[in-house]
């Protein structure tokens, strides 16, 4: 029971790394064409980067599916996945981009910081110069709201 909750805890943590540096260095590289769309403005419900969370629930429906057939630690990493996909859509569809059917506000601490966090990495609709690519640990606003201006200068020598 103990093993199962520390492999868990320790997929949801894994995924939240895993997330930044997938962010950062895949969806704001060769997987730009995909995630361009939830940078621009677009219309409708939908944006092809959706296509991405479609990926990941594939992944860890085949998490489950390996867990329950062979090795049962598999079905505690697919469960840690599954939390974070939960914990990613609170924070980042819901609280950030409103996208759910009801509206929640996240009005003080750690929340409010996330979503402040988020949306600076939004203040970039190009691929190079964002800040803040993860989705449940941001640093302070203030610290990447003075990256974001040091990048824009880099750019603008
Ligand atoms: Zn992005
Ligand atoms: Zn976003």
């Amino acid at each position: 029971m103990l093993i199962n909750s520390l492999i868990t805890l320790a997929s949801i943590i894994g995924m939240e790394i895993f997330a930044w540096v997938f962010h950062k260095y895949y969806m704001h590289g060769p997987g730009w064409t995909w995630h361009e769309s939830h940078h621009v403005q677009t219309h409708g419900p939908f944006e092809k980067n959706d296509l991405y969370a479609v990926g990941f629930s594939v992944i860890a429906a085949g998490l489950f599916i390996a867990g329950s057939l062979w090795l049962p630690a598999l079905w505690y990493v697919a469960l840690g996945f599954t939390i974070y996909g939960i914990l990613y859509g609170f924070v980042h569809d819901g609280l950030v981009h409103q996208r759910w059917p009801f509206h929640i506000q996240a009005k003080r601490g750690y929340l409010l910081r996330l979503v402040h966090a988020h949306r600076l990495h939004h203040h970039t609709t190009t691929k190079d110069g964002a800040v803040s690519f993860g989705f449940l640990y941001a640093e302070k606003p203030d610290r990447l709201k003075a990256r974001l201006k040091t990048c824009k200068i880099a750019e603008d020598i």
